[in-house]
């Protein structure tokens, strides 16, 4: 398309700070032609003005620069989070607020699951096949105080004869029931960091189902056919991903773990492919447990890198070093946790610090952008000093690597990454999720103050960006956002007042901030001659609101380079 089309609005916030609003912005090409005033437009010549958001307002189209697209599949199987959360259809699942609800919500799949629906199901199970795994996420039991699920309250699911698999919402840990654990053959004699154990009573020494981190997990998951965060992506998961997109104002997400196997690169080439496809994809390669080899993960990337469209791109690679706090599999520096079921055990080295530096020195010397997970003090340490002695030996100007979660990085830290040039994209959903538990449970009041120190990035001159890290917590970037300008708990708490960011500051991070961490921001992150047709529409001006209602700002939907994409569609 040649023609321009103009759109009106009631206003337009840029990003651009030589511009900051205006009233009108010219689209050609799918890209942004002209903003400002109808006159300046003109003078590009014959246009059509288009008024469907003459009452709206517009912001460049939100990025999420840490996500999952199993924000959009893991519908498939039952929800058992403790918040309230809405499904891709709208619907809205209730939370579900003691263990008892928990246990009697998987008793009710059960039996929905014997209800014979077909005489095929009935028949395979008179003739005694292995029942179908009940499957359910978004799981976690640090919400009831200190009690863990363990097979006690899984096996009372049913006869108990149905392997059980439950995914946490952190995607770091799991719990089974007996059914599962014999299934997968994990039994007293199985040693592999990450299958919990009873460590007193009857049961001493036998697994009590609970199981952290890819290494424990993979024992169950090998059998289910993967499960959770770790599923194969599918064609209606990755649809049902735009429609969450859609309706939360994102029109660039990055899928922050993934194979890049072909099976994953068919269904992420079809989707994106097509032009009714609402969302521009961002995908890491999985550099970690699983993938056989950094020189041959780099140079798969890099063959992918020439293959990239407008709407997807290849290039960065994930790494991951450590694991959840709320998990308690974070690895936490001194003193360590503040009141662990664990005791004084620190967390898991997802990959082994020596291991980490050898593997991230062969993608940065390959030229790509590495994304490390580091949760916990200690793993962002060891990152910082890894990445400090690879640019040492390896110099590379505007490299972009980013520390993703980074929630407990102290000022020195951040002085050190500023001097390095690594980006934050710091976790700030948690301040709301769990921000009481790690005040009270996880870290205590010191560290939790400032967790997700945003100020503290900024001051430092870090690149800032702040993420859901879908589904872990709800694709949501204006939530995200409200998170940083807040600071609030569910219990009323404000965690680390010095830290919050202005409401401008916040729309900075969830668009320029998240585009520059994927070098994206010379094509996306703010409404400028040039730059990609991406938009946010608003019903509501999120500079009107009040900071503590930035989260109830109203989205009609979106705009991706120049296509328009209504969330009542
Ligand atoms: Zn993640």
């Amino acid at each position: 398309m040649t023609a321009t089309t103009v759109y009106s609005a009631r206003r337009i916030h840029t990003m651009n700070p030589a511009q900051p609003t205006a009233s009108h912005v010219a689209v050609r090409d799918g890209r942004i032609l002209a903003v400002g005033d109808l006159a300046r437009l003109q003078a590009w010549g014959p246009h059509t003005l288009d008024e469907r958001f003459a009452d709206k307002v517009l912001l460049p189209g939100f990025v999420e620069g840490h996500c999952h697209l199993k924000e959009g599949s893991l519908w498939e199987w039952p929800y058992l989070g403790w918040f309230d959360r809405r499904d891709p259809a709208g619907k809205v699942w209730p939370g579900l607020r003691s263990m008892a609800a928990v246990v009697a919500r998987l008793a009710e799949i059960d039996a929905e699951m014997i209800a014979p629906t077909s005489t095929a199901a009935a028949e395979a199970e008179a003739s005694g096949a292995a029942q179908a795994p009940l499957i359910a996420w978004g799981f976690d039991p640090i919400y009831f105080g200190g009690e863990r699920m363990t097979v006690a309250h899984l096996d009372g699911v049913g006869d108990g004869t149905r392997p059980i698999v439950i995914a946490h919402a952190n995607g770091h840990l799991m719990n089974v029931n007996s059914a599962m654990l014999h299934a997968a053959g994990i039994s007293a004699e199985t040693e592999v960091e990450g299958v919990m154990k009873f460590d007193a009573g009857p049961l001493a020494g036998q697994p009590n189902g609970e199981l952290q981190e890819p290494a424990a997990m993979y024992l169950v998951l090998k059998h289910v056919g993967n499960a959770g965060l770790l599923a194969p992506l599918s064609e209606a998961g990755l649809r049902a991903f735009g429609a969450i997109a859609t309706y939360q104002g994102v029109t660039t997400a990055t899928d922050l773990v993934n194979r890049l196997a072909e099976a994953d690169l068919a269904v992420l080439r079809g989707a994106c492919g097509d032009d009714h496809f609402p969302v521009r994809i961002v995908p890491a390669f999985q550099a970690f447990h699983g993938t056989h080899g950094a020189a041959a993960g780099a140079e798969h990337v890099r063959a992918l890198i020439a293959t990239s469209t407008d709407r997807l791109r290849f290039g960065l690679v994930k790494m991951m070093l450590d694991g959840s706090i709320q998990g308690f599999s974070a690895r936490l520096r001194w003193p360590g946790y503040f009141n662990s079921p664990n005791g004084t055990k620190n967390g898991i080295w997802v990959t082994a610090p020596a291991q980490y530096e050898a593997d991230f020195e062969t993608y940065h010397r390959a030229g790509l952008t590495i994304h490390s997970h580091t949760n916990g003090d200690e793993a962002s340490g060891a990152a910082v000093d890894a990445i400090e002695r690879v640019l040492a030996r390896a110099p590379r100007p505007d490299h972009r690597h980013t520390l993703q979660h980074g929630q407990m990085i102290d000022a020195p830290m951040f002085a050190r990454m500023g001097a390095l040039g690594l980006c934050a994209n710091l976790f700030t959903n948690h301040l709301w999720y769990w921000g009481d538990q790690h005040h009270d449970m996880t870290m205590g009041p010191d560290r939790a103050h400032r967790l997700n120190a945003c100020r503290s990035a900024l001051n430092a001159g870090v690149a800032l960006a702040i993420h859901s890290d879908a589904p872990v917590t709800p694709l949501a970037p204006l939530f995200t956002a409200w998170c940083a300008v807040n600071r609030i708990t569910p219990s009323g708490r404000v965690l680390g007042a010095a830290e919050c960011l202005t409401v401008a500051e916040a729309l900075r991070a969830i668009t320029l901030g998240a585009a520059w961490t994927l070098k994206l921001d010379a094509e996306i992150g703010s409404i400028e001659c040039g730059k990609r047709a991406d938009f946010a529409v608003l019903h509501d001006d999120p500079f009107e609101l009040p900071p503590s209602k930035l989260k109830d700002a109203r989205i009609w939907g979106t705009v991706l380079s120049g296509r328009v994409f209504s969330a009542s569609e």
